[in-house]
């Protein structure tokens, strides 16, 4: 159950008595569990079906096919590709859901910042400019997967919601509560009624604009359960037409003064 005090001054008497409410939340603990063992089974149950759907279309691509043909098994295949990566992203917020702080380790957050950085000059093939401002080997104690998929969503992001020649600026930087991440793009910003919902599940601003840049609406969400492990939260600064600016704080608490590995 969950306790709570609530300390009642009354001048006149200048006594102090206490309240004591409690709640029981079993019933709402019990239906988190059922949530989660229903994800847990529903991701299993259906990847299984798609692997064999994707293995026989990858078959047929590959046999002499009309062009309309063609068009309908390529169409099949993306389709199922994006239910795979749809299930994998369900799967990835229920494992962050029910992760707790005993998993957290020490690890260089600056070398996790750093590996994204290579694995992006890598593969960006849409132009966009990159620019990384990252202050070298900063440990912090947490979850380095949990961390990684939070700043890879917000990369992905600016990438996606910004056109090709624009500027995105990654920053990780000390400030007074400890250290800050910041994603920065340039691109079409978010309308401010929007920006309370971002990181609600399946929560996207506009479906067509989305269903353009692909994505499953739940990026974001992970990033907020991600955080909450961390005793942190995202914020989000964005100016329609001017672009958009993620951040997050690691408090000086996770920070660790032992550099070695
Ligand atoms: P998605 O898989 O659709 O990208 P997210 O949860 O990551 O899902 O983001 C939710 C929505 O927030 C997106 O569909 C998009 O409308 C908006 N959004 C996220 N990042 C940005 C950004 N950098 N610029 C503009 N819009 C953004």
């Amino acid at each position: 159950y969950n306790q709570r005090y609530l300390e009642i001054h009354l001048n006149s008497y200048d006594t102090k008595r206490y309240l004591l409410v409690a709640r029981d939340i079993t019933g709402m603990i019990r239906l988190v569990h059922s949530r989660q063992t229903f994800l847990a089974n529903m991701n299993h149950e259906l990847r299984t079906p798609l692997t064999v759907l994707r293995g026989y279309l990858e078959m047929l691509s590959n046999e002499s096919l009309t062009d309309f043909q063609m068009k309908v098994v390529q169409t099949m295949l993306e389709q199922s590709q994006r239910m795979t990566y749809l299930l994998e992203q369900l799967n990835q917020l229920a494992k962050i859901e029910t992760s707790s702080n005993a998993d957290h380790n020490k690890f260089n957050m600056s070398a996790l910042i750093l590996s994204i950085k290579k694995d992006m000059d890598i593969l960006n093939q849409s132009g966009h400019q990159i620019e990384f401002d990252i202050e070298p080997d900063i440990y912090i104690l947490g979850d380095e997967y949990q961390l990684q998929s939070v700043i890879t969503n917000l990369i992905h992001n600016a990438i996606k919601h910004s056109g090709d020649k624009n500027l995105i600026q990654v920053r990780w930087h000390s400030c007074e509560q400890g250290m800050k991440f910041s994603v920065k793009d340039h691109g079409i910003g978010i309308p401010q009624q929007h920006i309370a919902h971002l990181t609600e599940r399946f929560y996207r601003v506009d479906e067509s604009r989305s269903n353009k840049t692909g994505g499953s609406g739940l990026g974001l969400a992970i990033v907020k359960h991600a955080l909450k492990q961390h005793h942190s939260h995202l914020d989000i600064e964005s100016q329609e037409g001017a672009g958009s600016c993620f951040s997050f704080i690691i408090k000086r608490n996770l920070i660790s003064d032992d550099k070695t590995e």
